[in-house]
């Protein structure tokens, strides 16, 4: 393979309904998907993912409509490509997350990410996770939530959802019964473990997101399969009410203890069971 097929073969694109296009990194096991939601007059790129290939091409390559980049959060896995847009697009993010996303992040935090257990195929030509770097990216817009992004045809809504991230965001399209859940509500194993998680903001943003199910149809989540049905959201709320009430884990491993659900499991600290226990 070329250079520039290894690279372009880093990201897998399609396009789930018309004009949403899913960016994912199928080779990683994180499975992180940016999304290009593309309106009438404007497009929004919803987080950059993780900085090991060039991210601005595939996105020039799908549309030349003026672009926004909104940021869910400021983990690694959603902020990498954000330095390509820095000057050509507004770069929008959470206050709580903008000191992370103009620090960046060096190899000491990131080359642990790129070990053979993580990956299922070759790296793009050019990275080296020895020296990976995400460079630190001023934003241009701080947000808190209740903002609007307007594309013409579309109009998006911002919600805050506190919990997995302080500062995480999830974007709403009412007018197409779809709910951008990021890192809120995936399929697989939530992470309510990691340092920075507030579990009882966490349930409160699910219990909140869980009120909508009714005007919702599918989630587009920010890691592994695409869409999900939106009552997902109820159920995630009810484990995590399950959980804070103490709920007995299914299992631990050494930094989480593991609760098993239909379709997705929730990691907490394990401080959570002595705690309720
Ligand atoms: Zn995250
Ligand atoms: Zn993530």
């Amino acid at each position: 393979m070329s250079e520039a097929e290894e690279q372009e073969a880093w990201f897998r694109v399609s396009e789930p309904e018309p004009g949403v296009f899913a960016i994912e990194e199928p080779r990683h096991s994180e499975r992180v998907a940016s999304y290009l939601i593309v309106g009438a007059a404007q497009a929004l790129l919803l987080d950059t993912g993780m900085g090991v290939a060039p991210l601005r091409p595939v996105v020039e390559s799908l549309t030349d409509k003026p672009l926004t980049v909104l940021i869910s959060h400021a983990h690694f896995d959603h902020i990498g490509g954000t330095h390509e847009f820095a000057g050509s697009a507004p770069i929008l993010v959470h206050e709580q997350e903008a000191p992370k996303l103009r620090a960046g992040l060096g190899p000491d935090y990131l080359t642990r990410f790129y070990g053979s257990e993580s990956l299922s195929g070759p790296l793009p030509a050019g990275f080296d996770p020895a020296e990976a770097t995400i460079p630190g990216v001023e934003p241009s817009v701080l947000l808190r939530g209740g903002e609007t992004v307007d594309l013409g045809d579309r109009v998006l809504e911002v919600l805050v959802c506190p919990g997995h991230a302080a500062g995480l965001l999830a974007v709403l399209d009412r007018g197409r019964r779809c709910l951008y859940s990021t890192d809120v509500a995936y399929a697989g194993a939530l992470y309510a473990h990691l340092p920075g998680v507030d579990l009882g903001a966490y349930r409160e943003t699910l219990g909140d997101l869980a009120r909508l199910v009714p005007d919702l149809d599918r989630l587009y989540p920010a890691h592994n399969e695409r869409p999900l049905p939106a009552e997902y959201l109820t159920r995630m709320a009810e484990a995590l009410d399950a959980i804070v009430a103490g709920r007995a884990p299914d299992g631990a491993r050494p930094d989480a203890d593991v609760h098993r659900f239909d379709g997705f499991t929730v990691l907490v600290p394990p401080a959570v069971r002595v705690a309720n226990g």
